[in-house]
């Protein structure tokens, strides 16, 4: 017990050891003196909601992604509900948004009363497809909503675009994105609002739930100050009703420690996805298995790393890895337009048939910073194995096409 920890652990690992989908446990262990010697600092101070923790945080934020103004929040659902609250989308308008992404991108316009508008995806990238955008345009369209899924950014040319044209807004869901370029320029800085979340999973995550939005707009970075705060203009002075959703001064300063190594972190993922491509191409898997493709000018930053698997194989290559313990899962496997609580807009099966192809046959691979070659070796033995039996009895089929 209490052995002093060298400053980079090396993961231990075997053929036999279970490969974990994420495990935040080594990066802690790589950064634990700083981490530990902050949140002591914080307990000291016992300063912990907003204050100077969580302004120094925001301004190294608003450098970090070229931003001139960055708001600290409680979570990445709540950045997107403020950014829509501070840019008066409400009861009546429409957000074009995405159906192939995690619940909140959509919940939150339904939490301000507007409407969500869902269009397809594109195949390349699983984002949102600009075309699909254009079509969905109406006179009561306000914003468009375009999520970064796993870590690369939507056609922000296209979108940006068709916004200029017809007078629209843009907020980017950038949860799983920071970091990320389009073109050279960062995730955030991209539309009217940048979104971000430090739930611990995501490439810059706290200690439990935080959020940022980042924008250029003085005014709205102000009214989204003053909303996270009850609307308060100081002095008890309430301008309009906002909401509770501070930064906790805890969490701001530990992620200020971690934005530190978040482009080594950011490496090692692009690393691993690099081992990916030639282990896969090695194994001979690219009939079956379809890696995730990065489109010129994107800067990937891989929050998760999603592989199609052929048609109809998807549930028996989950369980034969889980099997060999090494970690799987899926995001996501229903889209937004089939759930429940968005019955009432009277989407249809079929509607979308790209992202309810994806939610067929897409699944996540380990991708965190600190897996080692061996580990990613034996994800794609397993992988291989997985896909050997399918292909012995001649069941395999090519991972599908949607168009
Ligand atoms: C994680 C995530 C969110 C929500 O962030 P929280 O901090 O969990 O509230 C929103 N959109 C996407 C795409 C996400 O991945």
């Amino acid at each position: 017990m209490n052995a002093p920890v060298p400053s980079t652990v090396p993961f231990p690992s075997s053929a036999e050891d279970p490969v974990p989908l994420i495990d935040l446990k080594p990066q802690y262990q790589n950064i634990k003196d700083e981490v530990d010697e902050t949140v002591q600092r914080v307990f000291e101070s016992q300063g912990f909601v907003l204050g100077e923790d969580v302004s120094n945080f925001e301004g190294e934020i608003a450098d970090y992604c070229d931003s001139r103004h960055a708001i600290g929040c409680a979570s990445g659902t709540d950045a997107l509900i403020l950014a829509l609250k501070a840019l008066d989308v409400g009861p009546g308008d429409e957000v074009i948004t995405t159906p192939f992404s995690f619940f909140a991108t959509a919940s939150c316009i339904e939490r301000v009363g507007a409407i969500p508008v869902f269009v397809d995806v594109k195949e390349d990238s699983f984002n949102i497809d600009p075309d699909a955008v254009a079509d969905a345009i109406t006179p009561r369209t306000r914003a468009i909503l375009p999520v970064h899924l796993y870590g690369q950014c939507a056609d922000m040319d296209a979108i940006c675009r068709l916004a200029v044209k017809h007078n629209l807004v843009v907020i980017e869901d950038a949860a799983q994105a920071i970091g990320s370029e389009f073109q050279g320029r960062r995730a955030g800085v991209l539309g009217t609002v940048g979104c971000f979340s430090f739930f611990p999973t995501k490439n810059l995550g706290g200690a439990g739930d935080g959020g940022m939005i980042t924008t250029d707009d003085a005014q709205l970075a102000e009214r989204m100050r003053r909303l996270r705060v009850h609307g308060d203009a100081g002095r008890y002075e309430h301008l309009e009703v906002g909401m509770n959703s501070r930064l906790d001064a805890l969490q701001a300063a530990v992620l200020s420690v971690k934005l530190r190594h978040l482009d080594s972190w950011t490496e090692g993922r692009q690393r691993n996805a690099s081992w990916y491509q030639e282990l896969c191409n090695h194994e001979k898997l690219e009939d079956i298995i379809q890696l995730p493709e990065t489109l010129p000018n994107r800067r990937h930053v891989y929050n998760q790393f999603c592989v199609r698997v052929g048609e109809g194989l998807r549930d028996s290559v989950l369980s034969s890895l889980r099997e060999q313990k090494i970690g799987c899962a899926v995001y996501y496997p229903k889209p937004l337009h089939l759930q429940p609580c968005f019955a009432h807009h009277g989407y249809k099966q079929g509607q979308f048939p790209v992202s309810e192809l994806l939610s067929e046959d897409i699944m996540a691979l380990p991708i965190f910073a600190e897996l080692t070659r061996s580990q990613i070796e034996r994800v794609v033995t397993g992988l291989s194995k997985a896909v050997h039996s399918a292909r012995e009895n001649k069941t395999w089929q090519p991972v599908k096409k949607a168009a």
